[in-house]
């Protein structure tokens, strides 16, 4: 039985890697190595997203009556695997793989048959409306009020943080109908169009100079209750059902693996000051050969998740070690290509980070994203959910503190 299993997933991996490297063009490839964070470069990740819908694979994550390609856990990782290996731009996540799945546990029959199919051929581009400048780790505190008026709701309040909402066509957020009770009670899930009067975005530009989030002020904007996801409410439940559908799936080590070997590649090229290769250098051998080592480590770890998952099981409290570590690991290694990239990683070229500039780039290939990942990389221990808060489920729920 094992055996078979095995079998099958190392054919379906090369179906998946003969795929891609036929549909995958240079300019697709190039946003994929320019990607300096989890969020592609959008018009590159719409043309690929293209190209994988017409193979029925757009959606990774979903099952075959929603429109995915029903894929079982393992199989997901083996095309992430893939995908990072041939430098693919990652899947825009916020329709995939956050408002798509609210939409099948808690959408209406409606909802689903309009929203769903438009996410998966990309004339919906979604963003995700839940942090506040004053809600985020404890997002229940949330105060954006939904007040009803005839069919609509009329919201007003500011969400922050919200990446992609410059370049998306909706926004899914949640919003304060009732302030009665416990906070969580009061919370509504909602679809916004983004188009509607009284919606002002506003840019953050990250620290490495990349504009990826923004503040969306909202303003009396109008919003039909028909765009309600389950009760009113009751948007924690749904908001919650998010987090059940992503737990497992929250496997960083391709990236990882693909990170190590860019380093490994530049370490082949820049010299010490004596001269040698600095791939000859113990010092830094050690270093690189740790990374590996504890990449190694997540790799099993996210195997014996993922096996859970397909077994039918839940991986529970390992989903969210598999987090803190993940994302401590990535930002250890995008610190150690800073070194390999030496002074080359000094100047921030954020324009020759935009696919197709016509800008030359300072130094060596793997150097140009090095720092701008570093940078990046500070907030991968926050977004999502900080690694505090995490170390604080992880003490209530293993440890009983
Ligand atoms: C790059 C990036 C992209 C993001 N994209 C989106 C998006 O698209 N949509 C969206 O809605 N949000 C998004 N966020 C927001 C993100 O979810 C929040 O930043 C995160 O939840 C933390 O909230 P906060 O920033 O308000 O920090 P706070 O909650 O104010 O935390 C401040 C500090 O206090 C610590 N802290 C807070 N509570 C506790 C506790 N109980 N125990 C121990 N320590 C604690 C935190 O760990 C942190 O160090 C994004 C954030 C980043 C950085």
């Amino acid at each position: 039985m094992g055996h078979s299993r095995d079998r099958d997933y190392a054919d379906f991996r090369q179906e998946v890697r003969a795929f891609i490297e036929q549909s995958l063009t240079d300019e697709m490839r190039e946003a994929g190595r320019l990607q300096t964070s989890v969020f592609p470069h959008m018009k590159q990740a719409i043309a690929w997203q293209k190209v994988l819908h017409a193979q029925g694979w757009a959606a990774p994550s979903w099952p075959k009556e929603f429109g995915g390609p029903g894929w079982d856990a393992i199989q997901q990782q083996i095309f992430r695997e893939e995908a990072y290996r041939a430098s693919a731009p990652t899947i825009i996540l916020q329709g995939l793989t956050m408002c798509g799945p609210c939409l099948m546990g808690y959408g209406t029959k409606a909802q689903q048959d309009y929203y769903l199919p438009r996410i998966l051929s990309t004339e919906h581009i979604w963003c995700q409306g839940y942090s506040e400048p004053g809600a985020g780790s404890d997002l229940a505190s949330l105060t954006t009020s939904a007040v009803p008026d005839g069919d609509d709701y009329i919201l007003n309040g500011a969400k922050i943080w919200t990446s992609h909402a410059h370049e998306a066509t909706h926004m899914f957020c949640l919003v304060r109908t009732s302030t009665e009770g416990r906070p969580q009670k009061g919370i509504t899930f909602l679809l916004v169009d983004m188009t509607t009067p009284g919606i002002t975005v506003e840019p953050i530009i990250n620290l490495n100079g990349i504009h990826e989030q923004n503040t969306v002020f909202l303003d009396s904007v109008r919003v039909p209750q028909t765009n309600r996801v389950g009760d009113e409410n009751d948007g924690w439940t749904v908001a919650k059902y998010l987090l059940e559908f992503e737990r497992g799936s929250v496997c960083v080590s391709p990236e990882l693996r693909r990170n190590l070997r860019l380093l490994h590649r530049g370490a082949k090229t820049e010299r010490t000051a004596n001269g040698e290769p600095l791939i000859e250098d113990r010092v830094f051998r050690r270093k690189l050969a740790a990374r590996d080592i504890e990449v190694s480590i997540l790799e099993f770890n996210e195997r014996r998740i993922l096996s859970t998952v397909v077994d039918g099981g839940s991986p529970g409290v390992l989903a969210s070690v598999a987090k803190i570590v993940g994302m401590e690991l990535l930002q250890d290694i995008d610190k150690l290509a800073t070194e390999v990239a030496g002074l080359y990683s000094l100047p921030l070229q954020s324009e020759a980070l935009v696919p197709g500039h016509e800008k030359e780039a300072v130094g060596p290939d793997y150097a140009l994203t090095a720092m701008p990942r570093y940078l990046d990389g500070r907030s991968v221990t926050i977004a999502g959910g900080t690694s505090e808060v995490q170390r604080g489920i992880l003490a209530k729920s293993v440890l009983g503190l």
